[in-house]
């Protein structure tokens, strides 16, 4: 069978999903990551009413770096509206705007449709699973118990907070963990399109994003929590989180300082990184980076520049690593925000609740 006859046979199989939002930062990620996936192809894309009706590549402003899909861009964006335009879909990935998020996530999952959320609306919902799923895929058990059936929602966490949370997985459940102090320097990409003016941004920082440092102190007790009934018991750990804006295009920066519950050579700190793997690497999940952790030795390291793309975007980079005469152990980290931190980690999202 000649590459394109097959390419056509796997196309015909695939899921034909939705993406909500899709001419913002995120949902161009989307479209973007999901043109040749293997099991998932783009079949209706949404935006506002400022969108809805035009083509799409009349309508998105593509800031990609990929040429925008043929065949996304000829399909007409259709105005995000449960009530009035169903979708044929029924996964629907959502990067909408949280205003508009809050209200058609759970009428669209009432209607049978399954939601795979960027937005915070539904994130710390007692029933709503918030995923990472290297860390937490039993948490996909909140589903069953969910109150926006037929369908359901699964949110993807902040995405400084996916970074943050991958990092500190492996030494919470190796050696628990008392406290933990970060503060990030975080790409303009995450500021959504248009984003911050650049009169604002260059040769600047912005020491302040609304709501991120809320974010960053409580959704990964969550996400590091176990599953009880009604709910989750969140993880007993205090976090201060200082957010920053930088400007760089893509790939939020972290400064973490961790404070164990036991103690650690920096050794065995090191190999709990190293060796961190989880559910997507088991099942060998589409999307899944082959090691969730980039542990860098360089004195430099990590750059956003240079060490955003490990993985295709879906791997976290960890440099730097050295006591800290505070608490007791300092690192840098580093995530794609729009990749792992958005699109790429709620397609792995999908992947895993089809797996
Ligand atoms: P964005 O660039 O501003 O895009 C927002 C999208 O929502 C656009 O497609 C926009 O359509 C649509 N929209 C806005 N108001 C709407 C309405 N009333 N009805 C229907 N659609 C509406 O934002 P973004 O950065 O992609 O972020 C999208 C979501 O992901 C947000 O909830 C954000 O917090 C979250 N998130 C973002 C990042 C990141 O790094 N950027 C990371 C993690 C999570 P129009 O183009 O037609 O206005």
């Amino acid at each position: 069978m000649s590459q394109a006859s097959q390419a056509a046979t796997s196309q015909d199989r695939r899921i034909p999903v939705a993406v909500l939002g899709a001419t913002g930062s995120v949902g161009q990620r989307f479209v973007q990551l999901l043109d040749g996936h293997p099991w998932f192809r783009v079949a209706e894309l949404t935006a506002s009413e400022r969108s809805a009706g035009k083509k799409y590549r009349e309508a998105a402003s593509w800031f990609q770096e990929t040429p925008m899909p043929d065949a996304a861009a000829e399909l007409e964006v259709l105005p995000t509206d449960p009530r009035s335009k169903p979708l044929a879909s029924r996964l629907l990935f959502s990067a909408l705007d949280s205003s508009a998020a809050a209200e058609v996530e759970a009428p669209y999952a009432r209607r049978g449709h399954v939601v795979v959320s960027n937005a915070k609306s539904h994130r710390m919902d007692r029933d709503v699973p918030l995923l990472v799923p290297e860390v937490n895929a039993d948490h996909l058990a909140l589903v069953g118990g969910q109150s926006n059936g037929p369908g359901a929602i699964l949110a993807n966490p902040n995405c400084s907070t996916i970074g943050l949370v991958l990092a500190l997985a492996p030494l919470y459940r190796t050696f628990g963990l008392e406290a933990v102090s970060v503060v990030t320097m975080q790409a303009v990409s995450g500021a959504g399109i248009p984003g911050v003016p650049s009169m604002a941004i260059l040769d600047n920082l912005i020491p302040h994003i609304g709501g991120e440092e809320d974010k960053l102190e409580t959704e990964p007790l969550k996400i590091l929590g176990q599953v009880a009934e009604g709910g989750i018991d969140y993880a007993a750990i205090k976090i201060s989180a200082a957010c920053n804006r930088v400007p760089v295009i893509d790939g939020h920066t972290e400064c973490v300082s961790v404070k164990l519950s036991r103690p650690a050579s920096l050794q065995e700190v090191r190999q709990a990184l190293r060796e961190f793997r989880g559910e997507p690497q088991a099942l060998g999940l589409p999307s899944a980076p082959s090691q969730p952790i980039h542990l860098l030795e360089e004195s430099d390291r990590p750059q956003p520049r240079l060490d955003r793309n490990r993985d295709l975007g879906m791997a976290t980079a960890i440099g730097r690593l050295r006591p800290c005469p505070v608490f007791d152990y300092k690192f840098v980290l580093l995530t794609h925000n729009t990749l792992r931190g958005a699109a790429g980690g709620a397609i792995l999202v999908a992947e895993l609740a089809l797996a």
